[in-house]
C-alpha cells in the first residue's frame, strides 16, 4: 500500500513550522555578542520588520595589516504605516530614532511605510520599541502575512470618500495583522518578563494564518477609479472604490498582481491583478480574509519563487480562483462593477482640503530625508512637523502630505522649505515628481547594482533631453530598481529600468503612469550611461507621431516594440 503523498515544502515553511509562532532563536542571539544574526533569525526577523543587511561599499574595507574588516552588519526597520497616516508625533519620533540609532536617514517607502537604516544589532530592540512607543509598529511591515495596506492619502474632507478608504486601509490592516505575541515578547517586553524559551512557549491562536503563515508575502491596496495613485493592479489584492453620491458604496476586487520577477527561472513574471468581484463594504474584510485563506491552503509552499498568489490566480484561472474564495466565503460573489482606472495624482503642491484648510505635498526625491550640503529635508520636515504639529501622509511615490494647514501659514511654511534647500512641486520637472526608485546598494543584499544613488542624476539628463526635444511639460513615469525583484514596481510605468548586471539595465517601456498596463522589454543590458541616448530617437519618434494626448507610454505600447528598435535602429530582439 503506498501512503498519501505528503507535500514538500521549503526550508522555510520548516522554520517557520518550528519557531513558536515566528520566535525561533531571535531572543538568545539578541542576548549574545555576535554582531549578526543567523540566517534562520534573518528569516524571522522579517516578519518583525527588520532585514538584516550589510554595507557593501564597506566589503572590500581593509584593516591597517591589509586583512579584510569583514561584513559590516547592520538591521533596516520597516514600519508599516496602514494609508500612510501619521501624526506629527509619530513622524518626529522617526527622525529622532534615525539619528539616535540608524545612519541618520529616514527613507519614505513605496508602500507608504518608513525605513531605518543602518541599526546594528545591539540597537535593533531599542530602536523597535522606539517605534512601538509611538504607537506605530514593525509587526508584519515584512514577512510572509500581510503586510502594509496602502490607501489614497489625499486628506480631502469635503466629503466621505477620502477618510472612508482610509479607514478601510486600518479595518483590513488590524483584521489581517498576526495574532502571535512573540513581537511583545522580544521587542516591548523586558527580558525577565518575556515568554520567549521553550517551557513558556504558549501558542495563541491564527485564526486566520494558521501555524506557517502565508507562503510568500502578501499586500493590498486601496484607490479610487480617477486615481489610482496606490497601483491597485500591482496588489495580491487591489480594491477600487465604487462611488455613487459622493459615498463609498463598495469595491471593485482585483487578485493576484505581483512585480517581482527572477530573470533565469522562466516560470516567474509579473502580474496585474484580475477582477474578482464586486464587495459591498460590510463584506470587504470577509472577503478579503477568504481571498488570504485561499492563498494560504493552495498557495505553493514548495518553490517561494511560485508562492506569490499570482501564480495561484494564474495556475487556477481566475474562474477557479473566484469558486475557492466563494467557497471559503460561504456564498457567491457579485460580478465586478464595469469601471476603469482613469486618472493619477501625486497629490503635490497646495490643495483646498475642502474644510477651509489646505494640505501641502512636498516631493521627497526617492523618499529619502536627509540632511546633505545646502538640501537639509531632514531639518526642513522637523521644522514644520515641530513649529505646527501637522498630521502627515506618506505617498506611495515616497513623497510626504502635511495636513489640516490654516492659509494663513503658507507662506511661512514655503519660506521653511526655500530655507532648506527644497523646492515645491511646482518648481520641479513632471518626470521628477513621477520617477521613484528602490534603495538598492550599498544596504540591500539582493541589489545586482545601483537605483536611488544614481536615479536623481539620470532624471537631470532624462530632463534635459526632453527640454532639447520640447518635452520638458510631458508626465513620464520613470521607475528604477537595483534588481529584477521590483520594489518600485518598474514593470508598469512609461520607462522601467530594473538592474540586470553591474551598472546594466534592462529597459521596459509601454507601461504607463495609470499602472494598468504592463511594460515590455525594449533593450537589455543597457548601460547606464546609454540609457538617455537610447531613449533620445525614441522621444523624438514621440514628438513626431504621438496623438492628440497621448502620453509617451501609450505610443510605445501603440507603435510596438519592433517599430521602436526600427525607429531607433536596432535590431528586433
Ligand atoms: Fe533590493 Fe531589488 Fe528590492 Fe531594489 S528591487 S530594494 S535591489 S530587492
Amino acid at each position: 500500500m503506498t501512503s498519501p503523498e505528503v507535500p514538500k515544502r521549503s526550508k522555510l515553511e520548516l522554520l517557520k513550522d518550528g519557531s513558536r509562532q515566528l520566535r525561533g532563536t531571535i531572543a538568545e542571539e539578541l542576548l549574545n555578542d555576535s554582531d549578526e544574526f543567523t540566517g534562520d533569525s534573518c528569516q524571522l526577523l522579517k516578519h518583525h520588520g527588520s532585514y538584516q543587511q550589510d554595507d557593501r561599499d564597506l566589503r572590500k574595507a581593509k584593516n591597517p595589516d591589509g586583512t579584510r574588516k569583514g561584513k559590516a552588519f547592520s538591521c533596516m526597520i520597516r514600519t508599516r504605516v496602514p494609508g500612510g497616516k501619521v501624526t506629527a508625533e509619530q513622524f518626529l519620533a522617526e527622525l529622532d530614532l534615525c539619528d539616535q540609532y540608524g545612519d541618520g536617514t529616514v527613507r519614505l517607502t513605496t508602500r507608504q511605510g518608513f525605513q531605518l537604516h543602518g541599526v546594528i544589532k545591539g540597537n535593533l530592540k531599542a530602536a523597535i520599541k522606539g517605534i512601538n512607543d509611538s504607537k506605530l509598529t514593525t509587526l508584519a511591515a515584512c514577512g510572509d502575512v500581510n503586510r502594509n495596506v496602502m490607501a489614497c492619502p489625499a486628506p480631502y474632507k469635503n466629503n466621505a470618500i477620502f477618510d472612508s478608504m482610509q479607514d478601510m486601509a486600518y479595518a483590513l490592516a488590524e483584521h489581517l495583522k498576526p495574532k502571535t505575541t512573540s513581537y511583545f515578547d522580544l521587542w516591548i517586553t523586558d527580558e525577565a518578563g518575556n515568554k520567549t524559551n521553550e517551557a513558556e512557549f504558549q501558542p495563541v491562536e491564527e485564526p486566520i494564518y494558521g501555524k506557517v503563515y502565508l507562503p510568500r508575502k502578501f499586500k493590498i491596496g486601496i484607490a479610487l477609479p480617477e486615481d489610482n495613485c496606490v497601483d491597485i493592479y500591482t496588489q495580491d489584492i487591489g480594491l477600487l472604490a465604487i462611488v455613487e453620491n459622493e459615498e463609498i458604496i463598495g469595491y471593485n476586487f482585483y487578485v493576484g498582481g505581483g512585480m517581482g520577477v527572477t530573470p533565469s527561472n522562466k516560470k516567474t513574471y509579473a502580474a496585474l491583478a484580475k477582477p474578482l468581484g464586486f464587495v459591498e463594504n460590510d463584506q470587504v474584510l470577509a472577503v478579503a480574509e477568504a481571498v488570504v485563506k485561499v492563498q494560504r491552503d493552495f498557495g505553493n509552499r514548495e518553490d517561494r519563487k511560485q508562492a506569490r498568489m499570482k501564480y495561484l490566480v494564474n495556475n487556477l484561472g481566475i474562474e477557479k480562483f473566484r469558486e475557492k474564495v466563494s467557497e471559503y466565503l460561504g456564498g457567491p460573489l457579485i460580478a465586478p462593477r464595469d469601471i476603469e482606472v482613469t486618472g493619477i495624482d501625486d497629490h503635490m503642491g497646495w490643495h483646498d482640503q475642502g474644510d477651509g484648510k489646505l494640505f501641502f505635498g512636498v516631493n521627497i526625491e526617492n523618499g529619502r530625508i536627509k540632511d546633505e550640503g545646502d538640501l537639509r529635508i531632514k531639518t526642513g520636515l522637523r521644522k514644520i512637523l515641530e513649529t505646527y504639529q501637522f498630521d502627515a501622509r506618506i505617498t506611495a511615490k515616497q513623497s510626504v502630505i502635511f495636513c489640516d494647514i490654516d492659509p494663513a501659514d503658507r507662506d511661512a511654511i514655503e519660506q521653511i522649505l526655500v530655507d532648506h534647500g527644497m523646492k515645491k512641486a511646482d518648481e520641479l520637472t513632471l518626470i521628477r515628481r513621477f520617477s521613484m526608485s528602490c534603495p538598492a546598494l550599498p544596504m540591500c543584499g539582493l541589489s545586482v547594482t545601483e537605483s536611488e544613488r544614481v536615479l536623481p542624476d539620470l532624471i537631470t539628463e532624462f530632463e534635459e533631453e526632453l527640454t532639447r526635444q520640447g518635452l520638458q511639460g510631458e508626465r513620464i513615469s520613470v521607475n528604477m530598481t537595483g534588481c529584477p525583484n521590483g520594489c518600485a514596481r518598474p514593470y508598469i510605468p512609461d520607462i522601467g529600468l530594473v538592474g540586470k548586471a553591474v551598472g546594466k539595465y534592462t529597459l521596459f517601456l509601454g507601461g504607463n503612469s495609470l499602472g494598468n498596463r504592463l511594460a515590455f522589454i525594449y533593450d537589455d543590458m543597457v548601460p547606464l550611461g546609454e540609457i538617455t541616448s537610447r531613449l533620445s530617437p525614441l522621444l523624438e519618434y514621440y514628438k513626431e507621431e504621438r496623438q492628440t494626448d497621448e502620453s509617451f507610454g501609450d505610443f510605445c505600447h501603440r507603435k510596438g516594440k519592433e517599430s521602436l528598435q526600427e525607429k531607433a535602429g536596432l535590431t528586433a530582439k
